[in-house]
């Protein structure tokens, strides 16, 4: 996982080189595409190739390593949900296909448990909706019942999505198991949305009809969405191309970078990885053990990937600096640090070491160091509003492209 010898591409472009240590974030370019991707689809794209083809070897790629029938490449998981629908929505009825998003008389509901109606940056409904399905909410926020599922479905109700993330309701929601044997003894198809998941097998033993993953976050691919599961449902996902998937398709490159990264996955050096992961996290620990207000701790991924980060616990009385304000400081500079601090407001954040390029865990370790000793020689706690941080990035959304 070395970089290329060339220049810094960044540079060039006037962009600050940033140090992901927040996830495979959309935002900040997903992943480090894994060499053999890099390579694969630098050869392809000055070549010509029949697409049904490459489609049909992604395919087989796909089958072998999830265990599934078939497989689909789209631009995204995002894309992936919304062909999913469509698939279930038209069948391999091409006129239907063509129609959407009006699905005509067409059976559209698709149930979701309301706590599952998260955002990745875009609300997973409007996934559904553009395909035309219609959202059918099941149970409220904080619980789901299967009886409620069971209840929700009607004589329209075409399928279900399952979302599987850290940013669902972690508690009382129907496991997937049960929420599958609801909707298939009653012919509802069950789509799993597992974006970031490494489990390639799970979901579909769980009983998913199909189940989705972006290919550029642990995977290590180009830009891309990955469909995988019953034969039928892959082929009438794939005819969604003739329709609203035109503007979702991915290109040459995306579908032989994928295979690239799929083959790559099978002789992956996992524990490698994961030797490396732990030695950033032990670094860090050892940096901030110790220092005032800052209580470090290394814990599991909440959706059991064999990942694990540094969750830091800022004390803004004794730090003297509040954990989101801290991330900001982290966030400044000629070598941006972008942490992951979607719950600051608990006053904490975590490192996340999947992302890291060699060395740069010291950078991370350095800079956290600096920031810290600022903050205890400065004449008052660092205490911003969180509220007026929220306002301030809301009303940076619309600066661009200024
Ligand atoms: C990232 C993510 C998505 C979107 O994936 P893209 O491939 O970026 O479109 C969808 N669902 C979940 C749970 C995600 O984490």
């Amino acid at each position: 996982m070395s970089k290329t010898t060339d220049a810094d591409i960044r540079a060039e472009l006037g962009l600050r080189p940033v140090i992901n240590v927040s996830g495979t974030m959309t935002s900040l370019g997903a992943s480090i595409v894994v060499p053999e991707a890099v390579s694969a689809v630098t050869r392809i794209l000055s070549e010509f190739v029949e697409m049904g083809d490459l489609h049909r070897r992604a395919s087989r790629a796909i089958a072998e390593l999830t265990g599934a029938e078939a497989g689909f490449v789209t631009a995204s998981c995002s894309a992936a949900i919304s062909l999913a629908v469509a698939a279930a929505i038209t069948g391999d009825n091409l006129w239907a296909i063509e129609q959407l998003p009006d699905a005509g008389p067409l059976r559209n509901e698709v149930l979701i448990q309301t706590g599952h109606m998260v955002s990745y940056g875009a609300p997973v409904d409007q996934a559904i909706r553009l395909a035309g399905g219609k959202v059918v909410p099941v149970g409220q926020a904080t619980s789901a019942h299967g009886y409620q599922l069971a209840g929700a479905i009607t004589e329209r109700t075409v399928a279900a999505v399952f979302v599987v993330s850290h940013h669902v309701v972690d508690y009382a929601q129907i496991p997937l198991k049960t929420f599958a044997d609801i909707c298939h003894a009653r012919g509802v198809k069950v789509i799993v949305d597992a974006a970031s998941e490494y489990d390639l097998r799970r979901f579909l033993a769980d009983g998913a009809d199909v189940v989705l993953y972006s290919g550029h976050k642990f995977l290590g691919g180009p830009t891309s969405g990955i469909c995988a599961g019953e034969k039928s449902f892959i082929r009438n996902i794939y005819l969604q191309n003739r329709g609203i998937g035109r503007g979702m398709k991915v290109g040459k490159e995306g579908i032989a970078g994928v295979i690239a990264a799929l083959e790559a996955w099978k002789t992956r050096d996992h524990d490698g990885i994961r030797a490396r992961e732990r030695a950033a996290l032990e670094l860090w620990m050892e940096t901030l053990e110790g220092r005032p207000g800052i209580t470090p701790k290394i814990v599991p991924d909440p959706t059991d990937n064999p990942l694990d980060r540094l969750e830091v616990r800022v004390d803004p009385e004794t730090a003297r600096i509040t954990a989101w304000d801290l991330a900001s400081a982290l966030a400044r500079g000629e070598r941006p640090i972008i942490v992951r601090d979607h719950e600051a407001e608990h006053g904490l954040f975590f490192l996340d070491p999947c992302n890291l390029h060699p060395n740069e865990e010291t950078v991370v370790a350095a800079r956290l160091v600096e920031e810290l000793e600022k903050a205890q020689r400065a004449n008052e706690v660092i205490h911003t509003s969180i509220a007026d941080r929220w306002l301030a990035q809301e009303a940076a959304i619309l600066n661009w492209p200024d």
